[in-house]
């Protein structure tokens, strides 16, 4: 349901993305890696419409973004944002605002529900991501692990059809990563396609169907994480996996 063809992007003069093609099919679950820098962030934020780019183009079903219908900001720059939530890196949730307040926020007044379908929506939310005890709690009263699942909530507030989450292991401690694989094998298994940038090989390995490897903006190798992992096709893998010769 995502086809990228031929992504380029540059900041001042400098190519982090070189002609990136990929596809993520409905209900796929792709895991992103490579080195610091390799461009995998950058990648995200183009896929969601947040980050200009150069040349190529991206579809999301039938909304394209290319660099000139990004420049006009239409319509499809907005319904591409829709259909592809982001869950970031640090969570970014409204600091005054509760966990439920910061899952109905878009509902209301980006969707347009009135306050009441907005918090029934809100409370399912929190439930599928096992916070409904925590709804009236502000972030700065909850763990890094339950902020993220808020944020998640809350990226999915929108109905979105992809998730996309940038580092989500990063900030956890190793024995909530198990219970995050549990809850994203979940909407998973409700159809949402999930591409997940991680330096966790083990996270990668437990949820993914597909590996992509980044290298200096370019797909290095892809393909399923446990042969990968285990027979990378490239020196270039191996490294970065630390692997010996
Ligand atoms: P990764 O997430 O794989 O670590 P990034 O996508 O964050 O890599 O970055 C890829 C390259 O683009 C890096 O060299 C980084 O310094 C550069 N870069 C990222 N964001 C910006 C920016 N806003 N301005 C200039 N350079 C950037
Ligand atoms: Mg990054």
């Amino acid at each position: 349901m995502i086809e990228v063809k031929d992504l380029c992007k540059r900041y001042d003069g400098r190519t982090v993305l070189d002609g990136i093609s990929a596809c993520f099919a409905p209900g796929e679950v792709v895991a992103l890696v490579g080195p610091s820098g390799s461009g995998k962030s950058t990648l995200l934020r183009c896929l969601n419409g947040l980050e200009p780019f150069d040349a190529g183009s991206i579809r999301v079903g039938d909304d394209v973004l290319a660099p000139g219908v990004q420049r006009a900001r239409g319509a499809q720059v907005s319904n591409i944002r829709r259909r592809v939530g982001f869950v970031f890196q640090q969570w970014h949730l409204f600091a005054h605002r509760t966990a439920l307040g910061n899952v109905i926020e878009a509902p209301r007044y980006v969707r347009g529900l009135d306050a009441k379908a907005a918090t029934e929506l809100g409370r399912a939310l929190l439930e599928k991501v096992g916070l409904s005890h925590r709804e009236g709690a502000y972030p700065s009263e909850l763990s890094g692990g339950e902020q993220q699942r808020v944020a998640i909530a809350r990226a999915l507030a929108m109905e979105p059809e992809a998730l996309l989450l940038d580092e989500p292991t990063s900030a956890l401690d190793p024995e909530r990563v198990g219970e995050l694989v549990e809850l994203l094998s979940r909407l998973r298994e409700d159809g949402l396609t999930l591409v997940a940038v991680t330096h966790e090989m083990r996270f990668a390995r437990e949820l993914a169907s597909r590996m992509l490897v980044l290298h200096g903006g370019r797909i290095l190798e892809e393909g399923p994480p446990a042969q990968v992992l285990e027979r990378p096709r490239h020196e270039r893998t191996r490294a970065f996996l630390g692997l010996e010769r």
